[in-house]
């Protein structure tokens, strides 16, 4: 039996959390072929949807990569208001990119990752996301996640740049407490100390590697990691990613882009569909000294 620290045998007594941590994932949760929870999966993919060409070469190659679902946002939150339109992107393509996904779902056959920002989003969005992304900045955005936790389909949480691991499975808590029974938490940075956080002006967050030990020894809801913010720096991406690998996480979620470094979003840490690749083919070694 899981031995809980005092602070969540509190939390227990005062009926605070109990879903979260003794979730198991669902028997049919997939993430194409790879049962969550069980098999490593990665999940590739630009951080927002460009093009219909750019989505369908996209998904092809990371389905030729050996990866598992394709990631691009169709609504992105920027940190900074866009002002202008970039052929038909602005904060990301939105309803059009939605369109757009469902395309490369089709081309590749492989499951769509996309976040929504809010509730009413997700009617719009249901048909051409199959895995809803709950982006850092709407992680305890409650109506979203209690809209959430009233339908089926999965849901990746990821961690509030800020969160303690109080708050985090307080939010998995959250979504867990009706219909929902497929959710992974995602790791992706979080505030460091000012001079970690300027060692390049892209580096904006700090690799949170040890909360992956620390979820799987208190609950057993499957942790993925976001090599790509967490370092914010492509040439970083890979060995976050064996990190994150080896410290126990269930999966990766990486940013990859078919001409990186013109991405119109997160350019800084996009890598090629070559590295992609490269990564798939590295976790797989060390999978097997670690399992
Ligand atoms: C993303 O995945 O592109 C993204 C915006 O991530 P986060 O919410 O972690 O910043
Ligand atoms: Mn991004």
């Amino acid at each position: 039996m899981t031995k809980y620290p005092e602070f969540l045998n509190d939390l227990i007594r005062a009926g605070k959390l109990d879903n979260s941590l003794s979730y198991k994932p669902d028997d049919n949760f997939f993430i194409g072929d790879k049962k969550v929870g069980e098999d490593f999966f990665v999940i590739g993919g630009p951080c927002s949807v460009e093009g219909k060409e750019m989505i369908i070469n996209s998904a092809l190659s990371i389905k030729n990569s050996g990866g598992d679902a394709l990631r691009g946002g169709a609504y992105k939150p920027c940190t900074y208001p866009v002002k202008n339109n970039i052929n038909g992107w602005k904060e990301g393509m939105q309803e059009k990119g939605l369109e757009l996904l469902k395309e490369a779902r089709k081309a590749s056959g492989l499951e769509i990752v996309s976040e929504i920002m809010e509730p009413k989003q997700l009617e719009i969005a249901y048909d051409a996301i199959d895995i809803i992304q709950v982006g850092t900045r709407n992680f305890q955005n409650y109506s979203l996640l209690d809209e959430l936790a009233n339908q089926e389909k999965p849901v990746i949480l990821k961690r509030g740049t800020w969160a303690t691991i109080e708050e985090i499975l307080g939010a998995a808590e959250r979504l867990l407490s009706s219909k929902l029974r497929k959710v992974c938490i995602c790791l992706r940075g979080v505030i460091g100390a000012p001079p970690y956080r300027h060692i390049y002006k892209s580096t904006r967050w700090q690799p949170d590697i040890m909360m992956i030990c620390a979820l799987k020894e208190l609950c057993t809801i499957p942790v993925i990691y976001d090599p790509s913010h967490a370092t914010g720096k492509s040439s970083f991406v890979k060995s976050i990613s064996l990190a994150a690998n080896v410290a126990g996480a269930d999966g990766l979620i990486i940013e990859a882009h078919p001409d990186p470094q013109k991405s119109i979003s997160d350019p800084d840490q996009a890598i090629s569909f070559n590295e992609f690749g490269e990564i798939i083919k590295l976790c797989k070694k060390s999978q097997s000294l670690i399992r």
